[in-house]
């Protein structure tokens, strides 16, 4: 039965796409958005329109910017040598707020999961190898001695810890001369990263562990 007619069924129906938007969110949604002054919901589409349109990935470490090149990739404030994996574009806001990391990040979005079908190839790996293995020319032309590190913070859950294995091997496979260290279980397990205070993830990064 169609009790709202067909206008609102529909932009319930494509709230509902959202995560986290049940029926009933959306259905309080719709309704408010219905109520609301015309020119505040073609602002709120346009910024929806916009944002799709505009935000793309960073071509260094794949977080979703404004620019071609990130704000954090392009600072020379910030330790290159120095690349934490994330998980999400969130999770690295998570670490920015901490106020305590100087180096870099690389965003995979997403992490292995054979149960879901999600294999190395449907996250963003290519990019971090490639990008290690021209850190590794770079080294070579500066004649730097300064050791890499490749911080790896995905997630306590299985996923996450076969990302983090997954990344060992490969940088061992391909003796790529980096670090590879995981932040601290501090972490609580199945934890999402996003949603850990600052002091733990804090204390995390500083307790973080080389993986051999
Ligand atoms: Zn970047």
């Amino acid at each position: 039965m169609d009790y709202y007619g067909s206008n609102i069924q529909r932009l319930i129906e494509a709230l509902k796409v959202l995560p986290g938007v049940g029926t009933k969110s959306a259905q309080r949604m719709a309704f408010h958005i219905t109520a609301m002054p015309e020119e505040e919901v073609r602002a709120l589409a346009d910024a929806i329109t916009n944002a799709r349109k505009n935000v793309h990935f960073c071509k260094v470490c794949q977080t979703v910017t404004d620019d071609e090149i990130c704000p954090i990739c392009r600072s020379k404030r910030r330790d290159h040598r120095q690349i934490m994996v994330v998980e999400t574009s969130r999770d690295l806001a998570a670490y920015e707020k901490t106020g305590h990391y100087e180096g870099v990040y690389h965003v995979l979005h997403g992490s292995i999961s054979p149960m879901l079908g999600i294999g190395p190839n449907d996250i963003r790996l290519k990019e971090l190898l490639t990008r290690l293995q021209n850190l590794d020319e770079e080294k070579a032309d500066e004649g730097s001695m300064t050791e890499s590190e490749l911080i790896v913070a995905t997630s306590a859950t299985v996923e996450g810890e076969s990302t983090a294995m997954y990344i060992l091997k490969l940088v061992k496979t391909l003796e790529l001369p980096i670090k590879v260290t995981r932040i601290a279980s501090g972490v609580p397990v199945g934890g999402d990263i996003e949603n850990i205070d600052e002091v733990t993830l804090e204390r995390a990064l500083r307790g973080r562990t080389e993986l051999k």
